[in-house]
C-alpha cells in the first residue's frame, strides 16, 4: 500500500501546481506517436448484478501500451490528452471501438448487455460530439439503448444550459446518462431533477472503507435512498471485498463494479468471463434484478 501510494504520487500530473514536468512533455510528444502506432487499447470491466453476479455490462477503460514504459494508466495520460485536445480523437475512437466490441459480446452471450463509456469534459463540449456518437452507433449497428455515457458532475456544471441541450440529444439517441464519481464533484442536487440522468455511480472513495466507516455507510445509504426516490439505477464502484458487497447489496444497490467481481481486462478475457458467467448464471442463479 505505502509503495503504491508513493508510486501514484510521483505519477500525478498537476500542471496547475507545478507546470508540466519534462516527463509530461516527453509523454505528450510520445502520445502523438502512440496514436499513429496504435498503442492505445481498450480494457473492459464487468458491471454485475449484485445479487446474482451475472454480468450486465462493461465499462470501457482506456490503456496505453508504451513500448518501453509499459502499460501507462489513464490517470497519467487522460489529463494530458484533455489539455492538448487529443482526447477528442482518442475518445471518438474508443466510443466506436467499444460499440463494435459490445456487438460481439452480445452475440456471444445472446442476451442484453450494455457498454458504459467515459466522456471527458472536453469531448462533451466539442461541437462534433453528437456526430461522433451517431457515427459510432451507425458504424457498429448498435442500438443506442445499449450505451451508457458516463460524465462527471464537473462536466455538467461548466455550462449547464449547453449540457442540458446535449444530454437531451443524447437521450434522443436512446443512450443513457450516468454520473460518474457521484458525490465527489462540485454540483447541486438540482441537476438530478433538471437533467435526463439514469444512473449514479457511487465513487470508490465512499466504498473503500465500508462497512467499518459509519460516515461512508451514511453517504452510501443516502445516495441509495435518493436514487430510489428519483428512480435512478446505482452502480457501486470499487467493490473489492465480500463485506463491501454484502453491505451495498443489503442496502438495495443493484449493480456493482469492482475487483471482487472482475478487474478491467482485454476483450478476449471479457468474452471468456461472459461465457463462464452466462453459463453459471443459467444453472445456479436466483432471479436477477429487473433489467435496467
Ligand atoms: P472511472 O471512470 O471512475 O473508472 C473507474 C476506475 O476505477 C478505473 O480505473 C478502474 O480500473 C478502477 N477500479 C474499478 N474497480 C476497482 C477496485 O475494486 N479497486 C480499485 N482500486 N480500482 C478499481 P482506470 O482504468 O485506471 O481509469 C481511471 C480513470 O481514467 C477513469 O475513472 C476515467 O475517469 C478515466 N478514463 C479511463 N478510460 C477513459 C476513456 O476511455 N475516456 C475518458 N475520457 N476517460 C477515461
Ligand atoms: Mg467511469
Ligand atoms: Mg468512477
Ligand atoms: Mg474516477
Amino acid at each position: 500500500r505505502a509503495k503504491d501510494t508513493g508510486k501514484a504520487r510521483c505519477l500525478i500530473y498537476s500542471p496547475r501546481l507545478n507546470g508540466p514536468s519534462e516527463h509530461d512533455i516527453s509523454l505528450e510528444a510520445a502520445m502523438f506517436q502512440a496514436v499513429r502506432e496504435g498503442e492505445f487499447l481498450l480494457y473492459y470491466q464487468p458491471i454485475v448484478d449484485a445479487r446474482t453476479r451475472q454480468i450486465q455490462g462493461f465499462e470501457t477503460l482506456m490503456r496505453w501500451k508504451h513500448p518501453t514504459l509499459g502499460l501507462v494508466p489513464p490517470v497519467r495520460f487522460i489529463p494530458i490528452a484533455e489539455a492538448n485536445g487529443l482526447i477528442n480523437l482518442l475518445g471518438a475512437w474508443a466510443l466506436k471501438a467499444a460499440c463494435v466490441q459490445l456487438r460481439q459480446f452480445q452475440e456471444v452471450a445472446q442476451r442484453a448487455l450494455y457498454m458504459s463509456v467515459n466522456i471527458s469534459p472536453r469531448q462533451f463540449r466539442n461541437d462534433k460530439f453528437l456526430d461522433v456518437l451517431d457515427d459510432a452507433l451507425a458504424f457498429s449497428g448498435l442500438s443506442g439503448d445499449s450505451l451508457v455515457l458516463e460524465i462527471t458532475e464537473g462536466t455538467l456544471m461548466i455550462d449547464p444550459v449547453h449540457a442540458e441541450a446535449i444530454l437531451v440529444k443524447m437521450t434522443e439517441r436512446r443512450a443513457r446518462i450516468a454520473i460518474d464519481d457521484f458525490g465527489t464533484g462540485y454540483s447541486s442536487l438540482a441537476y438530478l431533477k433538471r437533467f435526463p440522468i439514469s444512473v449514479l455511480k457511487i465513487d470508490r472513495t465512499f466504498i473503500k472503507d465500508l462497512p467499518e466507516s459509519s460516515k461512508d455507510a451514511a453517504i452510501c445509504n443516502t445516495i441509495l435512498d435518493l436514487a430510489k426516490h428519483l428512480n435512478l439505477s446505482v452502480v457501486a464502484e470499487g467493490v473489492e471485498t465480500e463485506e463491501q458487497m454484502h453491505f451495498i447489496e443489503s442496502r438495495g444497490c443493484h449493480y456493482v463494479q469492482g475487483y471482487l467481481t472482475g478487474k478491467p481486462m482485454p476483450a478476449h478475457a471479457a468474452l471468456a468471463a461472459l461465457s463462464e458467467k452466462t453459463y453459471a448464471a443459467l444453472v445456479t442463479a436466483p432471479p436477477a434484478h429487473e433489467p435496467r
